[in-house]
């Protein structure tokens, strides 16, 4: 089975987040990167899918040159080869031009089943693998917490509130998994030095045939109008109960339409 993990890598966790005042995007150059831990979870899942079933597991991310941290470090975990988008040009993609330039990168090699993770770390839109699935034609799982396969079908058990439904399919699919849906596991050292000899193809918009009007700042259908801070909350309303403390928290709450 040939499984292709779409993985992010984003600015490290005890990064504080930037927004460039100017192109009003996230400040990625020059804060150290790590594999977004929901695309790590990702990872862990098609490496114990193909511990169990055969096959080969590929990664693909588009990213700043800070992104071979991350690579590496999935390459170290065990995924077999990687993908890495790398283009000035596809700086500024909204989320459909990156679900594009994706798509054209999976499309390069034979797959049964693509993973993503529900939603990255650093940006949370949970849109992309939506948009992939349907650039690919096959169906999106989403939700998943547990994925299960026999043959040539597919089963995941997909969050719910109350529970989980059971959602089947024929491969090839993509699968976007929730978080929690394992732990992922360290690198080893056996597995950091053999990362080092695992191919990384590197890839521009051109090389998979997206033309400039496609994809990058040029290709976006969104816009960021504006960011800012959100409004401080104010303070809250201090009920004494005097006897009627009851009575003045149902008239506060009939005020605010809650009863
Ligand atoms: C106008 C505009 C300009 C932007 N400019 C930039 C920019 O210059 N640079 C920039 O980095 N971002 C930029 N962004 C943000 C960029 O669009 C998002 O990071 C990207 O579209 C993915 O969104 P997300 O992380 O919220 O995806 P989600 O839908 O939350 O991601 C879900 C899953 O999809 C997969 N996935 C998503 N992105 C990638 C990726 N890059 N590689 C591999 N797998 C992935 C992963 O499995 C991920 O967990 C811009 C956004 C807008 C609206």
């Amino acid at each position: 089975m040939n499984i292709v993990v779409c993985g992010k890598v984003i600015p490290a966790s005890s990064v504080t987040i930037e927004i460039d005042p100017n192109t009003k995007r996230m400040v990625r150059k020059g804060v150290p990167h790590e594999l977004d831990p929901a695309a790590a979870s990702a990872v862990e899942e098609a490496l114990r899918l193909t511990e169990k079933h055969g096959g080969t597991v590929a990664l693909v991310t588009m990213g700043i040159s800070d992104a071979t941290i991350g690579i590496r470090n999935a390459l170290a975990m065990g995924v077999t080869s990687a993908v890495h988008i790398l283009d000035d040009a596809v700086a500024g993609s909204d989320t459909l031009g990156t679900a594009k330039i994706l798509a054209a990168a999976i499309k390069k090699q034979p797959f049964d089943l693509v993973i993503c993770a529900t939603e990255s770390s650093d940006s949370y839109s949970g849109i992309v693998p939506g948009q992939i699935a349907q650039l690919l034609g096959v169906p999106p799982m989403t939700f998943a917490k547990e994925i299960l396969i026999e043959g040539d079908r597919i089963a995941i058990k997909r969050q719910s509130e109350s529970g989980y439904d059971l959602v089947e399919s024929t491969l090839p699919a993509l699968v976007a998994v929730s978080s929690g849906i394992n732990e992922p596991r360290y690198p080893q050292l056996k597995g950091i030095m053999a990362a080092k000899k695992k191919e990384i193809k590197v890839y521009t918009a051109a090389d998979l045939g997206l033309p400039p009007d496609q994809v990058g700042e040029t290709g976006a259908r969104e816009k960021v109008l504006t960011v800012g801070r959100p409004p401080k909350r104010q303070a809250g309303k201090v009920v004494v109960d005097a006897g009627e403390g009851g009575k003045q928290i149902a008239d506060f709450l009939a005020e605010i339409k809650v009863i």
